[in-house]
């Protein structure tokens, strides 16, 4: 039977390539959404994958869909957390909203939804979990201390829960983006994105398949000697 992959937020940019990744080598996928409900039924029309519209930074709410989602489908065996959002602005101008928005969505959301798929993939002893950090989180960046707190999280995050999965056949791996052309980059101004290109070597964006083909590699049943790692994909514009 084929292997359960869910994708958080998969409806949009990076995660809809990696829920079309998946799928197109065979994988029964669902893919999660937050609000846009448009872009979520767009999403199914183009794919033909369902969209489960659920918070990842609800904790029940996020173990009710997980179990809706297994029901519909079966024990999920590959998770990925890449649900993000950016909240950005200077410390001294950032509102605790925004930083709790930020750390709730990025990096809580890990914790709700490998909370509600560890024991299954420990009973049987075979899990793929990838979480998608930022090149921001490991560099730092400006207007971004909430997003980098986050980000850089996701990556401790990883390596703690691949010492625990190890011996039970779950690999946690990491993926740290650079700049990829989704509409959460198209919002930065114009004139802020240009410089941004001429500081990656390859000299333009990355593209959401770039993620989604690195994302396909770390899932695969035969990876599992990688884990805890973080792989960055980022034009070569930080190299940790
Ligand atoms: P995007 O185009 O803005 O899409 C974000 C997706 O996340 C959408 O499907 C959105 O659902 C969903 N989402 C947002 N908040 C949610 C919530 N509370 N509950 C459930 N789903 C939620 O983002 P992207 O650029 O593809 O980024 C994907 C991931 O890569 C993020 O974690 C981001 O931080 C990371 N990343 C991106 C870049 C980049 O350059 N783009 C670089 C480094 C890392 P709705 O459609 O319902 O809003």
């Amino acid at each position: 039977m084929a292997r359960v992959a869910l994708v958080t937020g998969g409806t949009r940019g990076i995660g809809e390539a990696i829920c079309v990744a998946l799928k197109d080598a065979g994988y029964t996928v669902a893919a999660n959404y937050g609000g846009n409900d448009q872009a979520a039924q767009e999403f199914t029309g183009r794919t033909g994958i369902p969209a489960y519209k659920f918070d990842v930074s609800d904790f029940d709410a996020v173990q009710a869909s997980v179990k809706q989602i297994e029901s519909d489908l079966g024990p999920v065996d590959v998770l990925v957390n890449n649900a993000g959002i950016t909240r950005d602005g200077t410390m001294h101008r950032m509102n605790f909203d925004q930083w709790d928005a930020v750390i709730q969505t990025n990096l809580a959301s890990c914790f709700n939804t490998c909370r509600a798929v560890i024991e299954g993939m420990r009973e049987r002893s075979f899990g793929r979990i990838v979480n998608i950090g930022s090149v921001n989180g490991q560099a730092g960046q400006y207007g971004q201390v909430n997003y980098a707190a986050a980000k850089s999280g996701i990556h401790g995050f990883t390596k703690a829960l691949a010492k625990e999965g190890a011996a039970k056949g779950i690999t946690v791996n990491a993926i740290a983006p650079g700049y990829v052309e989704t509409d959460m980059v198209r919002a930065v101004p114009g004139e802020v994105l240009q410089k941004i290109i001429k500081t990656i070597p390859v000299g333009r964006l990355g593209s959401p398949e770039d993620i989604a083909r690195s994302v396909m590699f770390l899932i695969a049943d035969e990876a599992s000697f990688v884990t805890g790692s973080t792989l960055s994909i980022n034009g070569g514009q930080h190299m940790y």
